[in-house]
């Protein structure tokens, strides 16, 4: 379901409701939204926020359900602060475990994930989650108010200004929308209320995100089906959130892998290729050649 029926306040037993609803094989992206499966508390608590350099190193990884199954098998991978990289990849070739790995939903086998200096496995799982904003393709929204399910991405809802509220609604290009509705940013979605197209859902997913003011997103673009004007909000959102930040996304779209710093190509558990697009596009043959020629790019300006 898209929506969940609950309050804010009732998340910890709907943690516990969700772990046991997750089996094998569902979508990593419905979890990212809210906590890591492994309840971790304690590590270091940096003093400075981070700049947002991200490093996989020799990472080898297998699901705990599947450890004969090597996902990867030694995945090495630079981010620099403020710069996006498009992970593209066959289906299945791990592209959403590279963003589960990121948050610490699970840990490598061996190899290390760093966050500027730091060893995220040694972070203060809060602090780290504090600095990652995620933007699903279907995000999941509480059945509770609009106001509600933007301000879940803060550490304390009761401390957020109004101003900065209403400012990262406008950048969202949710701003537009609710004051259409009756009862403006209290209006009640799911089951309870209104539903929310596929577009809007992912403004106020964004909005969601960019509240916590994130060093770094973690975007999995969308897929389906939105109607041009609709299309065309989202992604203007999206652009603004990704100014300044360090970005990890799942490429659909022929814009986003043109537009980014670089391309990793993900195949049989590594990074097989990366550079830019044009790089990419000048090897005389390779998997990126490959998927550009099967696989039918969004194309949006
Ligand atoms: P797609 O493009 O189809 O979304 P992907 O590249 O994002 O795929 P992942 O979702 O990361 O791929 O999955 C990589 C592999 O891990 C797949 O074979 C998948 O079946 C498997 N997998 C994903 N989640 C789990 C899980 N929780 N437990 C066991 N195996 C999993």
């Amino acid at each position: 379901a898209a929506y969940i029926g609950i309050s804010i306040g009732g998340l910890s037993s709907f943690y516990s409701e969700l772990n046991k609803s997750i089996g094998a094989g569902s979508r990593i992206w419905e979890i990212m939204d809210r906590e890591a499966e492994i309840p971790l508390k304690g590590g270091i608590i940096p003093l400075e926020a981070p700049k947002g350099k991200i490093v996989f190193q020799n990472v080898v990884f297998s699901y705990p359900s599947r450890e004969d199954i090597k996902i990867f098998h030694n995945l090495n991978l630079e981010i620099e602060p403020g710069k996006m990289v498009a992970v593209v990849g066959p289906s299945g070739s791990g592209k959403s475990t590279l963003a589960a790995l990121l948050l610490r939903l699970y840990d490598p086998i061996t190899g290390a994930i760093y966050l500027d200096d730091y060893e995220i496995d040694k972070l203060d799982p809060v602090w780290l989650k504090k600095f990652i904003g995620t933007v699903s393709q279907e995000p999941v929204l509480f059945s509770t108010s609009i106001r509600d399910n933007i301000l879940y991405g803060t550490d304390d809802p009761s401390k957020t200004p109004e101003e900065k509220f209403l400012q990262v609604s406008k950048e969202a290009n949710v701003h537009e929308f609710v004051q259409n509705l009756p009862q403006g940013y209290d209006t009640l979605v799911g089951e309870r209320g209104i539903m929310l197209s596929g577009g809007q859902k992912q403004r106020v997913a964004i909005a969601r995100a960019l509240i916590k003011d994130p060093k770094i997103l973690l975007l999995d673009e969308a897929t389906s089906a939105l109607d041009a004007h609709s299309e065309h909000l989202v992604q203007e959102a999206l652009e603004r959130v990704m100014k300044g930040r360090t970005v990890l996304t799942i490429a659909h779209r022929l814009s986003t892998i043109q537009n980014a710093d670089t391309i990793a190509v993900l195949k049989n558990g590594e990074i097989v290729e990366k550079g830019t697009y044009q790089e990419l596009l000048n090897l005389s043959k390779g998997v990126f050649k490959e998927l550009m020629k099967h696989q039918t790019f969004k194309v949006t300006q």
